[in-house]
């Protein structure tokens, strides 16, 4: 079941989740609240949203590049 245009693959995880950025609803990267510093070295490193998950993580302080696994 895909919807072009609708779904995401997060750069940071590789799960595929819904971006907000098209919809009515608002994304889900304005409900996560990130200092600027964040934000900043997001957009530098991604040009892609993130899911929502790895912006909460983000948010709690964990590292922009995912520890490997
Ligand atoms: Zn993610």
């Amino acid at each position: 079941m895909t919807t072009p245009g609708a779904d995401a693959v997060c750069p940071r995880c590789g799960q595929r989740f819904h971006c907000g950025a098209c919809d009515a609803a608002p994304c889900a990267c304005t409900t996560v609240r990130l200092d600027a510093a964040t934000l900043a070295a997001l957009r530098e490193r991604w040009s892609a949203c993130l899911c929502r998950e790895c912006l909460v993580a983000l948010a709690h302080g964990e590292p922009i590049e995912r520890p490997a696994s």
